[in-house]
């Protein structure tokens, strides 16, 4: 009795300071930060595995994962090890040497892909930068033509640079940043005859997302990759798949394409690929890298010895024995089904559930935003995209309890909001 009278104004008072401290953050964040982000009023201060823990000492479990990039879940001891080793060897040096863990790196995603050569940047949209000069100039290099045109899709998104965001098909990415890039067509995704109609002597090469994540976790159907593949063959024309999101395990394969069946040209990679540190990865076939010639391409950063360290160290745990491959492939699968249950349970708010191994969308016939919030409250961090799509990209080792849990949670919010 006399502890917890005692206790229970102390803690009060740890708990008005932490969140005065907290204020205090929010507001200089304000301050000093471009408002490019509408954040939430939270301070992420420490992770491990599923769980993230907030500045006022809250618990969290990580359905976001950093956008689909904490694969092995927050500080996997792996790669801090490798992290720490690698800082006190060597930071950074420039490409004008070879740097071993690059090299380690390239040949593991090489010998792991349809690709022959890998070329390092630091961002997705970087990646994609990359993937489009390679087309281009594979176009210039081979083709009497002037084909500089690339189809992608409506609702894709590719990034945030000039090029990328040209490349994205939604207009609230574009919008205010005209004149956009030239040589892109936009198409509806999905639709094979939408593609054949668009594609031209100009044409050069078709990009798309194997699932669109930003765009609502949008699924092709399962043959229209191979058909897109057969278009590509005969028109000479290169196959690009933004993998940024979808891979590095995220469908239950490494790469998405691993699904359809079919061998892409290039492929953008970032997002998984560093186990939380930033890299991102242009890989093609020999015939395609070639046209990238010494002084053609480069970056600064690109492939540095700590990035690729990560990188190098992530996809070695994500490999041994297929273990959390098929983990990710078979648990997504369970967390689908409950998903779908749920759909059953609510069909007034939920309208489809979509996605492969752990890249899952629920469409709900309401907007996300309060549902994101609810979940907040209650310990769990989800996003919304699109609007109205809750999607879950969790680290790769997520168990089965952990989204159990969510279940119970989502359970009850709809509950109330159906009432
Ligand atoms: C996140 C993402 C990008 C952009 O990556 P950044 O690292 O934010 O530049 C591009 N394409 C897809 C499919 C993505 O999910």
């Amino acid at each position: 009795m006399f502890i917890s009278t005692l206790l229970s104004p102390l803690l009060f008072m740890l708990y008005s300071l932490s969140m005065a401290i907290d204020k205090k953050f929010m507001d200089e964040s304000k301050k000093y930060l471009m408002n490019t982000y509408d954040r939430f009023p939270i301070v992420l201060r420490k992770g491990r595995g599923m769980k993230v823990w907030s500045s006022d000492g809250k618990e969290y479990l990580d359905f976001v994962g950093g956008i689909a990039v904490n694969c092995l879940g927050h500080c996997h001891p792996r790669v801090v090890i490798a992290l720490q080793k690698q800082a006190q060897r060597l930071l950074h040096v420039s490409n004008l040497f070879h740097i071993e863990s690059q090299i380690t790196l390239a040949k593991m995603l090489v010998e792991h892909s349809f690709a022959d050569k890998a070329f390092f940047c630091n961002s997705g949209t970087e990646a994609i930068e990359g993937a489009i000069k390679l087309a281009r100039k594979h176009a210039k290099d081979h083709s009497p033509h002037d084909k500089y045109e690339i189809i992608t899709a409506h609702g894709s998104f590719h990034g945030r640079t000039l090029a990328a965001l040209s490349a994205t098909g939604q207009e609230k990415i574009q919008k205010g940043f005209e004149p956009l890039v030239p040589g892109f067509r936009h198409v509806p995704f999905n639709n094979i005859e939408a593609i054949r109609e668009a594609v031209s002597k100009k044409t050069c090469a078709i990009l798309l997302e194997p699932i669109q994540g930003e765009g609502g976790v949008r699924m092709p159907s399962d043959d229209y990759f191979r058909q897109v593949r057969e278009l590509c063959d005969e028109n000479e024309i290169l196959l690009i798949l933004d993998e940024i999101q979808t891979g590095i395990g995220r469908t239950g394969k490494l790469f998405a394409y691993e699904h359809f069946d079919i061998k892409p040209d290039i492929i953008a990679l970032a997002k998984g690929l560093g186990g939380g540190v930033a890299i991102g990865a242009v890989l093609a076939k020999d015939s395609v890298a070639s046209s990238f010639q010494h002084g053609t391409h480069g970056s600064t950063f690109g492939g540095n010895p700590l990035a690729c360290a990560a990188a190098t160290v992530t996809l070695e745990t994500l490999l041994e024995d297929g273990f959390i491959l098929d983990s990710c492939y078979r648990i997504g699968k369970y967390f689908k089904d409950r998903l779908e249950k749920l759909k059953k349970d609510f069909p007034s708010i939920i309208i489809e559930v979509r996605g492969l191994g752990l890249l899952l969308g629920v469409e709900l016939t309401i907007t996300g935003a309060p549902i994101v919030e609810a979940c907040t409250k209650r310990g769990i961090l989800i996003n919304c995209t699109s609007g109205n799509v809750l999607r879950f990209i969790p680290p790769l080792i997520i168990v089965e309890k952990e989204i159990d849990h969510l279940i119970d949670i989502l359970e009850d919010i709809f509950e109330r909001h159906s009432h």
